[in-house]
């Protein structure tokens, strides 16, 4: 097996990584073959941080043939040989936290406490990542046949295709990568196209000097019009493990489902968070999470608050509030560290979000927070009086827009609550937990957290979503379920007597 030796990360400073403009493929870092060129910007200074040759169709090609010959010998090594790798890898992301920092802020547009946070998480899912070796386990099951032994061997996939967004992207694609890479799958990852460095080629670099062997991973960074559909048409991937909007995800299951050869689809869709205030919450507490949970990356979460219900009882005193400490939030430059809200991805996400802006206002809802953008920064906006059937309320906002919805107890809170296609993460505010596990225990949504933000995500907790939101759940045992598959085989131990005749037929046959 071909390993690189890795000299202790965390006891020298590392020369910042350099030859982002190529692509890890099969086992080699190359330019793209395509004639497109991707080119990856600052959205806060609109600079132009690289120009990358994107892939070509053949490069896919290689990539996932590389993935499948490589796969066996990368499955076969000890459990602790492949957790080494993962723990390496923790160590050198330890060693190069600035610089993987310094990345979210230029390419993904992160404000420091969010690359920051960014970091940490992605951290967690290397250490989490180190452990699931140890949780592959087969098993032996009672047999009704006379002499045959029934076990079921839990094996990986084989080449598992990852396909990352831009809003989280360090974190999105370490959450599939390193999982199914730890359970003994290659891997061949597709960033998107705003966050090339951060969402794929980033944590190439970072695997690559852990001692992942050449060929386990490559990364395809592409234009959706000429690899988008061949990722994952291509009938190499056994899974494609989706991180992205429903509509794109709608259309990876179909394109999956009329594959030559089918395969599994995990698919980690948008949102439209509820956060729920009841007429007994502590509205110091709540504001402060609604504050964090709706701003937070400036709203550009699949978990952000996307609607605020608030009792009656308590709506005025809540929005004051609320619009009160949003006033204070500081806006700009992300990479100050008490930046809040720094800028939008890129101009289309803005444009629609000016859009619901526009609409929110000719519809009735009363602005009581806002502003005009500078470049790509919009700064919050706060609207009440909101129904729930206005488009603002209806539609993942993805940005630093938040409205306010009044409700007339409990049950028309949760039912507005309720009243949407998605169903992601979600929160309820009360004072008494056991009246928030009850309303809870109501709500259509994969995630609910009594008395704290929506935006949660721990390893070794079950991630993911309902309805629009999407299929399958990622951390700890759930991702290697979804990166795993049961292989039923039986061993006949003495001759089997089979049947030559129906009246002889009593007791267990066992045929299909
Ligand atoms: P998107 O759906 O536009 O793109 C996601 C990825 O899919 C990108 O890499 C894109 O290049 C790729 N893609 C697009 N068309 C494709 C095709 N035909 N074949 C293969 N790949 C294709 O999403 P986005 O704008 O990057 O991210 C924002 C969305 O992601 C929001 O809706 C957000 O809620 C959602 N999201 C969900 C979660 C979650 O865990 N549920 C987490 C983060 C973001």
């Amino acid at each position: 097996m071909n390993t690189t030796e890795v000299s202790s990360p965390s006891r020298f400073t590392p020369l910042a990584y350099s030859g982002f403009d190529q692509l890890p493929i099969a086992g080699r870092w190359r330019r793209g073959r395509s004639q497109k060129v991707n080119r990856d910007r600052n959205p806060f200074t609109g600079d132009i941080l690289l120009e990358i040759p994107q892939a070509s169709r053949e490069d896919l090609d290689e990539a996932y043939a590389a993935a499948l010959k490589a796969q066996p010998a990368w499955a076969a090594l000890l459990p602790a040989e492949r957790a080494a790798v993962m723990r390496r890898a923790a160590s050198v992301m330890e060693a190069r936290r600035d610089e993987v920092i310094s990345w979210l802020i230029r390419e993904a547009g992160s404000t420091r406490i969010k690359a920051s946070l960014e970091w940490d998480s992605s951290h967690s899912v290397m250490l989490e990542a180190a452990t699931l070796p140890y949780l592959v386990e087969g098993r032996i099951l009672p047999s009704d046949i006379p002499g045959k032994e029934s076990r079921v061997y839990r094996n990986p996939v084989g080449v598992v295709g990852v396909i990352s967004p831009w809003n989280w992207p360090f974190h999105l694609t370490a959450r599939s990568l390193f999982p199914a890479l730890a359970v003994g799958n290659a891997v061949v990852v597709k960033p998107a196209s705003d966050t090339p460095v951060t969402g794929g080629l980033l944590p190439a670099k970072i695997l690559e000097e852990a001692g992942l062997p050449p060929g386990v991973l490559s990364v395809i960074v592409g234009a959706g019009s000429e690899v988008g559909d061949a990722f994952v048409t291509h009938p190499t991937p056994r899974v494609i493990s989706f991180t992205g909007s429903t509509p794109v995800g709608r259309r990876i299951a179909k394109l999956a489902a009329d594959a030559v050869i089918l395969k599994r689809v995990d698919l980690e869709l948008g949102g439209n968070t509820p956060f729920v205030v009841l007429d007994d919450a502590d509205l110091g507490h709540a504001v402060e999470a609604a504050v964090f949970g709706k701003f937070l990356h400036q709203g550009q979460i699949c978990m952000s608050a996307n609607r605020f219900i608030v009792d009656d009882s308590v709506y005025d005193e809540f929005l004051d509030g609320f619009a009160d400490r949003v006033r204070k939030l500081k806006v700009g430059d992300p990479d100050q560290p008490d930046t809040l809200i720094g800028p939008i991805i890129n101009e289309k996400q803005l444009e629609g979000l000016e859009q619901h802006i526009q609409q929110a206002r000719t519809s009735g809802a009363r602005q009581v927070v806002g502003g005009d953008p500078q470049g790509l920064v919009l700064p919050p906006h706060v609207f009440a009086d909101v129904s729930n059937d206005q488009p603002i309320a209806r539609d993942e906002l993805f940005g630093p827009v938040a409205p306010v919805i009044r409700a007339h107890g409990e049950e028309e809170a949760l039912q507005l609550a309720n009243d949407t296609s998605y169903g992601l993460s979600s929160a309820v505010f009360t004072e008494e937990p056991g009246r928030g596990v009850r309303f809870a225990q109501r709500m259509q949504a994969g995630m609910t957290h009594v008395n704290d933000q929506p935006v949660n995500d721990l390893p070794f907790n079950p991630f993911g979503g309902e309805k629009n939101s999407g299929i399958g759940r990622f951390n700890g045992r759930w991702a290697v379920e979804a990166f795993t598959t049961d292989h039923w085989v039986t061993v006949q131990l003495v001759p089997r007597r089979y049947p030559v005749d129906a009246n002889e037929l009593h007791g267990a046959w066992g045929g299909g």
